[in-house]
């Protein structure tokens, strides 16, 4: 046992170290089945452990990756076997729920979806929701900025965190666990690590904005005949529904048809429209809404806004409608495939889909382009299918960010960069930002053992 790991050890209590086989059976991430590799993986119990855990590392220049779900898209928690890894999985707690501050204090390892539960006993709820909610820590929601299907009503993540705690690389603990939505006193600090995705310092504790549970909600599959009726039909929405609207998610033709194949999903309508959209509205007063709901998307029918739509009976048929747009392993079996997360103005998003298209073509005769999105916010997600065996990703990287640039668009909507796109991060940000990045990198952790080779391009 090197030193490092032995003192560690003395910190946390050997049972709190995991080493060698223990390790290696361990997935590497939800996307990558392969073993972990790491020096050793570290369980913390509290803020104080992580505290001494960085303090040790940073007195031995030992790099740590910290890990939440293992769900985030672009490997940036993801070790070598020369860092030890931090996981919050043991700091799991509610601490607790203020219904009149409109607040839940929580530890950064809860599974989203368990605060969702325990709220919803309750009768509160918090508005952050993903496909990945049964996996995803509040901390690697945080670390990540994380959006999701309701980012048109509520925002992202960086809208719904009001305090945090976090401890920087040295083990120095700031504890900024504010619980107001006014506080102006002095610099925000908690933006600092909202979106860092861990290479700033790690987050162990959060206050979250919460919400009293709506009471109504409608939902509806709808099929359109073109973009201009997506983005008609989604003013019409907002114009007729107010702000109940919280989900309006769009998938392309081609995404649809695949996910439903035979042995996929069960298509509730014709398979041949050019668009779908799933929606939603949340509200407080059941039966008007309900109402306003159906007339809203019988007028959208009589107007040929949309060509044909859906509205499921029961909470099965809602969950099954919704898996047909969160539940992709479909595509996930058409390997090799290349995942992307972009942003631009909604405008140029038919321009900017048929560039990719055209430039795929160019180079993969067998190739397809599968895209959906949460749209209303502008984003898109593109599934690149190459269609030949293959290490195509830098192909695809290529045919995905090179139109971008011209739209003023985002290499990252929501997932963040980690390994992933770092190369790229100079087509959405400019060399006096990334510059600024560094010197915050180098004031907060001055010998880089934090997530190091992530987000930020070397020099
Ligand atoms: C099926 C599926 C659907 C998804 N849908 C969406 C979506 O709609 N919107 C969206 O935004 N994302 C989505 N994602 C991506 C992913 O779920 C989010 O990025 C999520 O926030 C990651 O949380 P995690 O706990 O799994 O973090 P991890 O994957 O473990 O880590 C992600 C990053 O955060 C850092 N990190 C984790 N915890 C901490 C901490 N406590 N302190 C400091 N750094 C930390 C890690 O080092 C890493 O860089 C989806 C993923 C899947 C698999």
């Amino acid at each position: 046992m090197t030193d490092i790991i032995s003192a560690l050890a003395e910190c946390l209590g050997d049972q709190h170290v995991i080493l060698g086989a223990d390790i290696t059976n361990r997935a590497t991430s939800y996307w990558r089945p392969e073993p972990t590799q790491t020096l050793a993986l570290l369980k913390p119990r509290s803020t104080d452990e992580v505290s001494q855990i960085l303090a040790l590392c940073h007195a031995h220049n030992q790099p740590v990756v910290v890990q939440g779900g293992l769900t985030g898209c672009v490997d940036g928690a993801i070790s070598t076997d020369q860092e030890v890894i931090i996981s919050l999985e043991r700091m799991n707690k509610i601490e607790s729920i203020d219904p009149i501050g409109g607040t839940a204090t929580v530890e950064a390892g809860v599974i989203l979806e368990v605060l969702h539960s325990t709220l919803a006993d309750e009768g509160l709820m918090f508005p952050l929701d993903l496909g990945a909610r049964g996996s995803c820590t509040i901390g690697g929601n945080i670390s990540t900025n994380a959006g999701g299907i309701n980012v048109l009503r509520y925002g992202m993540m960086r809208d719904l965190v009001l305090g945090l705690e976090a401890v920087l690389a040295d083990g120095t603990v700031i504890s900024s666990m504010n619980q107001m939505i006014k506080n102006n006193a002095g610099y925000d600090i908690k933006q600092l690590f909202i979106g860092s995705e861990g290479t700033l310092g790690v987050v162990t504790r959060a206050v979250v904005k919460i919400h009293p549970r709506p009471t109504s909600k409608n939902s509806a599959m709808v099929a359109v005949q073109d973009f201009d009726a997506v983005t008609g039909f989604l003013q019409y929405l907002r114009g007729a529904l107010g702000g109940t609207l919280s989900a309006f998610e769009v998938m392309w033709g081609n995404y649809f048809y695949a996910v439903t194949e035979p042995g996929w999903h069960r298509s509730p309508m014709q398979r041949d429209h050019p668009f779908y959209i799933m929606i939603e509205t949340e509200g407080s007063d059941p039966e008007t809404d309900t109402s306003r709901f159906n007339d809203t998307l019988e007028r959208a029918f009589e107007t040929e806004i949309i060509s044909d739509a859906v509205i499921p009976k029961s909470e099965a048929e809602r969950k099954s409608l919704w898996d047909i747009r969160e539940n992709f392993e479909a595509i996930l079996e058409k390997q090799p495939y290349y995942l992307y997360d972009v942003s631009l103005p909604i405008k140029d998003m038919p321009e900017y889909v048929s560039r990719v298209h055209t430039a795929l073509h160019e180079q993969f005769t067998d190739a397809a382009c599968y895209v959906l999105g949460h749209v209303a916010d502008g984003n898109l997600h593109l599934f690149l299918c190459p269609g030949e065996p293959g290490n195509w990703h830098e192909s695809c990287d290529q045919v995905v960010y090179g139109p971008l640039e011209s739209f003023n668009g985002s290499i990252s909507a929501e997932h963040g960069i980690g390994t992933e796109k770092i190369s790229w991060l100079g087509i959405s940000r400019s060399e006096p930002e990334i510059a600024l990045m560094r010197q915050l990198k180098t004031t907060m952790d001055p010998t880089k053992i934090l997530g190091a080779e992530r987000v930020i391009p070397r020099t």
